[in-house]
C-alpha cells in the first residue's frame, strides 16, 4: 500500500521558465500567470477567448477564473510514452528524439508568442529515433499542454528537460505533416462545460461527483494535514469545479501509467467519474492498512513505556506483564532464597541480606543495580563451606609423585614429608612451600601432583608481572569495574575452599604505584593471619585457611624478604643429561606422542638421537626446549605418517574393482607393519620411522650448540669460569689482553659491583705475587701494571653479571696472561677470592657442575668448603668429572695449569737475573 504522491507542480507552485521558454518576458509572465490559475482551472465553462499574446489575451488569462480555455486548432505533436499527462497536472519529460527535438527547437526556442508555447502531447507513442523512420502509430487523444520550462544541455549528446502542464483533451483529426515534426489538426474534446445539459445525466452526474468528492475528502483527510501541500489540496478540493477533481485526483494518486491512459481516454465526464473512484478506494484502504500497522507498533511502545513505571513503584510479583521483568523479580527471589540458605558466616550473611533489601528498593537502570547484583552472587557462590575431603594416602603420594616425575629425589622428599605431616595432623598451619629452580624442570608440574595426590582441586595464579596490589586483593566496591582480587576469583572457579594454589612466578612480582602486591601477599600466606582474610571487593573476611599454596620461582633474589620469610625453599636444580634422556623416554616422548596422534610402531627416537637433541640442539637446565624439539619431531613425522596414508590408499584404488575388498584393504594398509616391503621414495616411509642424527638435521636444522671450548682456549688470557644463573648454570668464558698504557684496568660485559671488585683483588693478588710465580708484563718487569693496561672482558655482555664466585677465574685468567702459559681446556672453575689469596666458599654447586658437565669439561675446581655439596651430584656426573678443592690460589693455579703453576725457582732463571 502505499501513500498519495503530491506534487505541488500541480497547482502550479510556482516554477520559472527558463529564459530559453520562448518570448518576451510580458506574455512570460502571463502565460505563467496562466497556467498557474489556468491549470487548476481546466474545465470551467464556456469556450471563449482564444490565447493569443495580445492585449485581451493577456487580459483573458488573467481573468482565466471565468473564461475557458481554447486550444488552437492545429497543433505540434509531442511524442511521449514516459509518463501520461493529464489536464491539470504538471509533468516534467525528456527530450531527445529527432522530430521531438525539432519541435523543440523551432517551436519553443526561437518562437515568441505564447501561442507556439502550447502544444499537443501524444502519451504512449514512441518517437522514432531518426527523422527517416516513419511515424509510428499515434494515440488518438492527446492533452494540450502549456511549455511552462526548457532547459537543454547539448552534451552528451542534444538534449532537453520540458516542464509542461496539461489544460485540455484533444483529438486527432488529422496529420497535416510528419516532418520536420507532426503537427495536426485537432478536435478540442473538454469543452469545459460545468455540467451536460440533459437532466438526467446531471443528476446522475451530481450524484457521482458528490460520491467522488466525499472519497477524495476522505482520502484527504487521512494524510498529515501539518504538511502544507496537503492543507492546500484540501482547500483545492473546494475551490475547484468538480469535473476538474478526476484528472487532478489520478495524478496524484498511485496509478499506473495504464491507468492514466484510461482516464485520458475517458472523454465523457461520467466514464471519468466512474473509472476514478474505485482508483480513489483502492488509495484509501492502502493507507488504511498502512496506518493501521504504524498504529500497532505505536501502542506497543506506549504499552512498554506505561508498564515501567508501574513495575519500579509497585513490586508486586505475578502483576507484570513484562517477561523480562519477571525473570529479574525471579532472579531476586532466587539470590534471596541462596543468601538465606547459604552457609555463609554471620558476618558475610548480614552483609547480604543488607544488600539485597537495597537491591530490591534500586531501580534497576542505576548502575549500582548491577554492581550490588554481581556482588551478591559472588557472595553465594564463594565456596564458604564446601570443601572436598583429603586422601591422605602417604604410599599412594609417593607413587603418584614418582610416576609423573623422573629423579628430583630432594623435592620429592620434602614434599612427602609435608604430606606426612598433613595426614597425621589435620590443621597444619604449616609454613609455605616454595620451589625454586630453572625453568622447565617441573615445578609447576610437580604442584599440580601434589594436588592430584591430595584429590584436591588445583588452580594456578600467574603473578609474573603483576604490580597492583588490588591484583591480590581486589578493588573497593566504590570503584566503576571493581572485581574481587584473584585469590577470591580463585576460589569461586574452583568452588571450594581447600583448593591448592599454586602463586607461579612470585619472584617476579612487580612494585608500582598502585601499591606492592608482595604486601598483599604476606597477609594472604601468613598461616596466623589467613583466616580472615579480607578482600576489598568483598569487605568481609574469608577464611583461607584450609587453602594449601605452594610457590614456584627462578630465584630467590628477587623475593621480597618478607615474603621469604614466610616460605620454606625448596631447591629444584636443574637436570643431568642422564637425568633428561630418562625424563625425555618416560614421560616427554609418550606425551608427544599420545598429543601427535602417533604410536611407537610409527616413530622411533634412539637415546643417541635424545642425547644429540640434548647436547646440540638445548642448552637448558630444564626440559622444556627439549619437550619442544621433540613436539616437532613428532609434528614432521605425523605429515610423512599421513601423508604415507594417503599416498598408500590412492596407490592401492586402481588394483581394487570392488568396494567391499578396497574397504578391507585400506584397513589393513593403516597398520603400520604392512609398509614396510619397499624402499622406493614413491612408496609410504618404513615404519617405524627412525629418528636418527640425519633425520635431526632434517627435521630441526643444523645444530645450534657445537662445542666450542677448546677453540677458544687456544691462546693466553683465557679461563673459564661457573656461573649460577635463574636458569641453570652456565659455563663463562673470561678474556683478558694487555696492551700498553697507564696502568688501567678495563672491565666490559655488564659487570656488578661485586665483580668489579674481584678483578681488583686478583690483580693486586697477582702483583703482589709476581715475583713468586714469576709473572711480568710485556717489557719483562715485575710491576705488572707499569705502562701496562690491562683489559679484561667477560662474553656475551649483554647479559648482567655480577657475584664473588668469577674471582679464581679472573684470577686464573690474569696469571695465563701474564705467564704466556695456556689454562687447560677442559677445566672449569669457581670460588671466591680474598686479597691474601684465600678461595671462599659458594653457591649454586649442584647447577654449574651440570652446567662443566653439559659442555664436556673433565676437571672443576670448586673450593674446599664446598665439598659438602658434590653428595648432591649425581653419581654419573661426578664419574665422569674430575673434582680439585681449593683453599687458596696457589691450588687453584696448580690445578688448572697442565704441569701445575708452581713458585718459579728455575736455578737458570734466577743465575740469567744475577
Ligand atoms: P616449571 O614450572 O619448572 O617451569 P613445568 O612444571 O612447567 O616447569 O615443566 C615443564 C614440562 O617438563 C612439563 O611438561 C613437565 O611434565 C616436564 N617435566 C619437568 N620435569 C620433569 C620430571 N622430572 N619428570 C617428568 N616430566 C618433567
Amino acid at each position: 500500500a502505499g501513500g498519495v504522491r503530491i506534487s505541488s507542480r500541480v497547482y502550479g507552485a510556482g516554477r520559472r521558465p527558463s529564459p530559453g521558454a520562448g518570448g518576451s518576458a510580458e506574455p512570460e509572465a502571463a502565460a505563467r500567470r496562466g497556467v498557474r490559475v489556468g491549470s487548476c482551472l481546466v474545465g470551467r465553462a464556456k469556450p471563449a477567448v482564444g490565447l493569443p499574446g495580445t492585449l485581451p489575451a493577456r487580459r483573458a488569462v488573467a481573468m482565466s477564473s471565468l473564461s475557458p480555455i481554447q486550444i488552437p486548432s492545429r497543433l505540434p505533436l509531442l511524442l511521449t510514452h514516459e509518463g501520461v499527462l493529464l489536464p491539470g497536472s504538471t509533468m516534467r519529460t525528456s527530450v531527445d528524439s529527432a522530430r521531438n527535438l525539432q519541435l523543440v527547437r523551432s517551436r519553443l526556442l526561437k518562437g515568441t508568442s505564447l501561442q507556439s508555447t502550447i502544444l499537443g502531447v501524444i502519451p504512449n507513442t514512441p518517437d522514432p529515433a531518426s527523422d527517416a523512420q516513419d511515424l509510428p502509430p499515434l494515440h488518438r487523444i492527446g492533452t494540450a499542454a502549456l511549455a511552462v520550462q526548457v532547459v537543454g544541455s547539448n552534451w552528451p549528446k542534444p538534449h532537453y528537460t520540458l516542464l509542461i502542464t496539461g489544460l485540455c483533451r484533444f483529438q486527432i483529426v488529422q496529420v497535416i505533416k510528419e516532418k520536420p515534426y507532426p503537427v495536426a489538426k485537432v478536435e478540442q474534446l473538454d469543452w469545459l462545460e460545468e455540467f451536460p445539459n440533459t437532466c438526467k445525466t446531471r443528476e446522475e452526474l451530481g450524484e457521482l461527483s458528490e460520491q467522488f468528492y466525499k472519497y477524495a475528502v476522505q482520502l484527504v483527510e487521512m494524510l498529515d494535514m501539518s504538511v502544507p501541500a496537503v492543507a492546500k489540496l484540501r482547500r483545492l478540493l473546494d475551490s475547484l469545479p468538480r469535473e476538474a477533481l478526476p484528472d487532478i485526483l489520478t495524478s496524484i494518486i498511485r496509478t499506473s501509467n495504464k491507468e492514466k491512459l484510461q482516464i485520458l481516454d475517458a472523454v465523457s465526464l461520467e466514464e471519468r467519474f466512474k473509472m476514478t473512484i474505485p482508483l480513489l478506494v483502492r488509495q484509501i484502504e492502502g493507507l488504511k492498512l498502512l496506518q493501521k500497522t504504524r498504529k500497532h507498533k505505536q501502542d506497543d511502545d506506549k504499552r512498554v513505556i506505561a508498564i515501567r513505571p508501574i513495575r519500579r513503584i509497585t513490586h508486586i510479583p505475578g502483576t507484570l506483564e513484562d517477561e523480562d521483568e519477571d525473570e529479574d523479580n525471579d532472579d531476586i527471589v532466587m539470590l534471596e532464597k541462596k543468601i538465606r540458605t547459604s552457609s555463609m558466616p554471620d558476618q558475610a550473611h548480614k552483609v547480604c541480606v543488607k544488600e539485597i533489601k537495597r537491591l530490591k528498593k534500586m531501580p534497576q537502570s542505576m548502575p549500582e543495580y548491577a554492581l550490588t547484583r554481581n556482588y551478591l552472587e559472588l557472595m553465594v557462590e564463594l565456596p564458604w563451606n564446601k570443601s572436598t575431603t583429603d586422601r591422605l594416602d602417604i604410599r599412594a603420594a609417593r607413587i603418584l609423585l614418582d610416576n609423573d616425575h623422573y629423579a628430583m629425589e630432594k623435592l620429592k622428599k620434602r614434599v612427602l614429608e609435608y604430606l606426612a605431616v598433613r595426614q597425621l595432623k589435620n590443621n597444619l598451619k604449616g609454613p609455605i612451600l616454595c620451589f625454586v629452580g630453572p625453568p622447565g624442570v617441573g615445578k609447576t608440574s610437580v604442584g599440580r601432583s601434589v594436588a592430584k595426590t591430595l584429590g584436591r582441586e588445583f588452580h594456578r595464579i600467574a603473578l609474573g608481572g603483576v604490580c597492583d596490589q588490588s591484583d591480590i586483593r581486589g578493588h573497593r566496591r566504590t570503584y566503576v569495574g571493581s572485581m574481587p582480587g584473584r585469590i577470591i576469583n580463585g576460589l569461586k572457579t574452583v568452588g571450594v575452599n581447600n583448593p591448592v594454589f599454586l602463586l607461579d612466578e612470585v619472584d617476579k612480582l612487580g612494585k608500582s604505584l598502585q601499591g606492592d602486591p608482595a604486601a598483599a601477599l604476606l597477609e594472604v600466606l601468613d598461616p596466623e593471619q589467613n583466616h580472615n582474610f579480607t578482600d576489598h571487593y568483598l569487605n568481609v573476611a574469608f577464611d583461607l585457611s584450609q587453602v594449601l599454596f605452594i610457590a614456584t620461582a627462578n630465584t630467590t633474589a628477587t623475593i621480597p624478604p618478607a615474603l621469604l620469610d614466610r616460605m620454606e625453599i625448596i631447591q629444584v636444580p636443574g637436570y643431568t643429561q642422564e637425568e633428561k634422556i630418562e625424563i625425555a623416554h618416560r614421560h616427554l616422548i609418550p606425551k608427544q606422542l599420545e598429543q601427535h596422534g602417533l604410536t611407537p610402531q610409527q616413530i622411533q627416537i634412539p637415546q643417541v638421537t635424545t642425547l644429540d637433541i640434548i647436547t646440540r640442539y638445548t642448552r637448558e637446565a630444564g626440559v622444556r626446549s627439549l619437550d619442544r624439539k621433540l613436539g616437532a619431531i613428532c609434528r614432521a613425522v605425523a605429515v610423512k605418517v599421513a601423508e604415507g596414508q594417503h599416498r598408500e590408499a590412492r596407490l592401492d584404488r586402481p588394483d581394487v574393482a570392488e568396494g567391499e575388498g578396497y574397504r578391507e584393504h585400506i584397513v589393513e594398509d593403516t597398520k603400520p607393519e604392512s609398509i614396510n616391503d619397499t624402499t622406493d621414495l614413491a612408496l609410504p616411509p618404513e615404519m617405524p620411522i627412525l629418528i636418527d642424527f640425519h633425520a635431526l638435521k632434517d627435521i630441526l636444522g643444523p645444530p645450534m650448540y657445537e662445542m666450542e671450548v677448546s677453540e677458544r682456549l687456544s691462546q693466553p688470557g683465557v679461563a673459564i669460569g661457573l656461573a649460577w644463573t635463574p636458569l641453570g648454570g652456565e659455563i663463562m668464558f673470561v678474556e683478558a689482553s694487555r696492551m700498553d698504557g697507564e696502568g688501567q684496568l678495563t672491565l666490559t660485559g655488564q659487570l656488578g659491583d661485586v665483580m668489579k671488585e674481584s678483578a681488583h683483588l686478583a690483580i693486586s693478588w697477582l702483583r703482589s705475587n709476581a715475583k713468586k710465580y714469576h709473572l711480568t708484563n710485556a717489557s719483562g718487569s715485575f710491576d705488572l701494571l707499569e705502562n701496562t693496561d690491562i683489559h679484561l672482558h667477560f662474553p656475551a655482555g649483554a647479559v648482567t653479571k655480577d657475584g664473588p664466585s668469577a674471582g679464581v677465574t679472573i684470577a686464573t685468567c690474569l696469571a695465563s696472561l701474564f705467564s704466556g702459559r695456556l689454562v687447560c681446556s677442559d677445566v672449569a672453575m669457581t670460588g671466591e677470592i680474598t686479597l691474601r689469596g684465600l678461595v671462599l666458599p659458594v653457591g649454586g654447586i649442584k647447577d654449574k657442575v651440570l652446567a662443566a658437565h653439559r659442555a664436556g669439561l673433565k676437571r672443576v675446581i670448586i673450593p674446599q668448603r664446598n665439598e659438602k655439596d658434590l653428595e648432591e651430584i649425581p653419581g654419573n656426573v661426578r664419574q665422569d668429572l674430575t673434582f680439585v678443592t681449593a683453599t687458596c690460589l696457589d691450588e687453584v693455579l696448580n690445578a688448572a695449569f697442565d704441569g701445575g703453576f708452581t713458585v718459579s725457582t728455575r736455578p737458570g732463571l734466577l743465575n740469567s737475573k744475577l
